[in-house]
Order: structure tokens, then C-alpha cells, then sequence
């Protein structure tokens, strides 16, 4: 089992397959692209394999494939084929544009994979094609509607952007009306590979909930798990629930139970923080499993208790881009 310096368990690894995309979503990364990593700097197909194995043979019960787009990865099904039958991982989750994921939707069903996180940061279609600088509209919409009849667990991230599509939180809770899916309203991180650096945010997540409660009287506050992200509700007679995630305001870390690993192998303990280790350097050479497991626990045993503290020890973090981290 992983265990940190601050006694958390860490059983749940956000796992980057690629660093490239086929959308430029303008608070991800500027309209060129970021310099995406050579191929040879990405893990190969054996490689991840292998990485999930260990990772799991180490207490990780929970993986979730991000990036970059997943499926941008050719190969990203021979991945997902050997995770469902690892013992001892119990959840195999997907973050996705939900571009290329339409022709997946029966086999990733069929494999046991439940939940879909699904990125859509506008309901009309000329928003989302100023945000993401692409004109994938139909297809994500039908691959969502798509993903929501197949009875996936998907739910909708919209990060809120200030100018770009606030106009947009109500019909996105206007979709929860009719589709058991949840709507997560993140707020905007300062992780968007140099296009534009701020201190604050105008659409924090107290912000974005004012704005809701003005519009909605019956809002119940539901459960959530210990270590969830998200501040869950519902709006009554609503087939969906909504939440909001503090990704900037970081009011969640004391719970952590996470580890990222980049696309080129980086080991992330903190989202905040620069990489502790590079585990594909590890896996090139001849380092015995038990070694490579070694290594993973002396990383753990160095978090920061938060977000705030993580960001001290480190300068320059927001240069970087969350199609590099996985988010
Ligand atoms: N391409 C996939 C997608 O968009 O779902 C997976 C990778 S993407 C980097 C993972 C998540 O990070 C997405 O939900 C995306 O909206 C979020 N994200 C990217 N840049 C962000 C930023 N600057 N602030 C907050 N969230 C961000
Ligand atoms: Fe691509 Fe996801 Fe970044 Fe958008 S948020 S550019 S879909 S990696």
C-alpha cells in the first residue's frame, strides 16, 4: 500500500498515455500547440503495461487515462484490454475530449469500463468552437448522448472562463434536466502553457455557485466521498446532479489520494509542483520490480500537505500545460 508523509493513501493514479491533442483548447495550451515530446520520450505500449502492473501490485485500485486525448493514441485499447484484467484494480476511468472515442464506446463497455469523464465547456456550438479552436462540435455531442444511452457514468467538465462561456452554466444544468449525468463546474487553473498567468480568478467555485443559487431555488448539497474533488447538489426533479470543483481555490488537498504520472513519465505528487521523479528513465533500465516500487514509495514519502505548500517550493509551474500533466 502507498502511504504519504501525511498518512493519506494514494490508490488512485491519473495516468497521461500522450501528450498530444486534436483540439487547442485556449486555457490548455496556445493555438500552436505546446512543443509536444519527441515519440521516443513517450512511454511505449509495453511500457505502460508494465507501469500499470506495478503500480497496482503497489496498492493503486483506481486508474484514470488522460492526457493529451487518449485517443489520439492508436493503441490506447490494447492499454485499457490489459487493465480490466489486472487484479486489484477496481475502476478504470477515462478522461476524454470525446472526439475519437465513438468507434471504442462497445468495446469499453464490454471491457467494464464505467466511467467517463467527458470535457464540454459550451452547449452551443459556436462557444465550443471559440474554445477548443476546432470544429468537432457534432461529433462530441453525439458521442456524449452516445456515451449517456450505453448507461456509462459520464460526467461533463466545464471550466468556467471568464468573457468565454458563463452563458453556458445554465443550459449545461438545463442538460441534467433530462440525462442522468452529473455537470462539474471546474474553475479555471493557471495551467495553459504560457498563453496568460493570473493570480485570481473572477469565477471561483462560491462565485459560480451564487450564480446557480440565483437561478434555482431547490438545491440539496449531497454526500460526497471523502476524497472528492467536487461539492455536489442536485436541483430537485433533476435527473442529473451538478458539482463544483475548487481546482484553483484548492480547498480539497488535505484529502488527496493521488498520484499523476506525465506522458513522458514524469512523477507528479502535486498538480502544483514540478516532477519528483521520472519513472520511464526507471523502467528503461534494468531496475527490478521491487527496485522501481522503491522508488515510487521514497516519492510519496515527500508530498506537500497541500496545494499552497507545494507551490512555495517551486517556481515557474504555470509555464507548463495541462495537455502535459493530464489534469
Ligand atoms: N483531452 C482530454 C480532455 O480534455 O478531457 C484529457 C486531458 S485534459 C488536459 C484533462 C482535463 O483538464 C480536462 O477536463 C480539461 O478541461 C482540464 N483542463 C485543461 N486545462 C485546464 C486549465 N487551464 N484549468 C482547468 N482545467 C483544465
Ligand atoms: Fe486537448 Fe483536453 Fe487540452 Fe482541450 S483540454 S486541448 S481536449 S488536452
Amino acid at each position: 500500500m502507498l502511504i504519504d508523509n501525511h498518512h493519506r493513501v494514494i490508490n488512485y493514479l491519473r495516468l497521461a498515455v500522450t501528450d498530444r491533442c486534436n483540439l487547442r483548447c485556449n486555457y490548455c495550451m496556445p493555438e500552436e500547440g505546446i512543443d509536444f515530446a519527441k515519440r521516443t520520450d513517450l512511454f511505449s505500449m509495453v511500457e505502460l503495461c508494465r507501469l500499470s502492473r506495478i503500480m497496482v501490485a503497489q496498492g493503486i485500485s483506481k486508474i484514470r487515462l488522460t492526457g493529451g486525448e487518449p485517443f489520439v493514441r492508436k493503441d490506447i485499447m490494447t492499454l485499457i484490454r490489459h487493465l480490466a484484467i489486472l487484479e486489484g484494480l477496481e475502476d478504470i476511468s477515462v478522461t476524454t475530449n470525446a472526439t475519437l472515442i465513438g468507434p471504442f464506446i462497445p468495446e469499453l463497455k464490454a471491457l467494464g469500463v464505467k466511467n467517463i469523464n467527458v470535457s464540454l465547456d459550451a452547449i452551443h456550438k459556436d462557444t465550443f468552437e471559440k474554445i477548443t479552436r476546432r470544429n468537432q462540435y457534432e461529433t462530441v455531442y453525439n458521442n456524449l448522448i452516445q456515451l449517456i444511452a450505453e448507461g456509462f457514468n459520464v460526467r461533463i467538465n466545464c471550466i468556467v472562463l471568464d468573457g468565454q462561456n458563463v452563458q453556458e452554466i445554465l443550459p449545461l444544468l438545463e442538460f441534467t434536466k433530462h440525462y442522468e449525468v452529473s455537470v462539474r463546474f471546474l474553475e479555471e487553473m493557471p495551467f495553459n502553457g504560457g498563453t496568460k498567468s493570473f493570480q485570481t480568478i473572477q469565477w471561483n467555485y462560491k462565485a459560480i455557485y451564487n450564480y446557480i443559487a440565483e437561478h434555482y431555488q431547490n438545491i440539496e448539497k449531497l454526500n460526497s466521498e471523502a476524497t472528492s474533488t467536487s461539492i455536489n447538489y442536485k436541483i430537485e426533479g433533476y435527473k442529473g446532479t451538478f458539482g463544483l470543483i475548487p481546482s484553483f481555490s484548492r480547498t480539497f488537498c488535505g484529502s488527496c489520494n493521488r498520484l499523476r504520472i506525465s506522458a513522458t513519465g514524469d512523477v507528479i505528487t502535486c498538480l502544483y509542483g514540478k516532477p519528483r521523479m521520472n519513472i520511464r528513465t526507471l523502467l528503461r533500465t534494468a531496475q527490478t520490480e521491487t527496485e522501481i516500487q522503491q522508488h515510487i514509495q521514497a516519492v510519496i514519502g515527500t508530498r506537500s500537505k497541500t496545494g499552497f505548500e507545494e507551490q512555495e517550493k517551486y517556481k515557474g509551474v504555470f509555464n507548463n500545460s495541462m495537455t502535459s500533466i493530464g489534469g
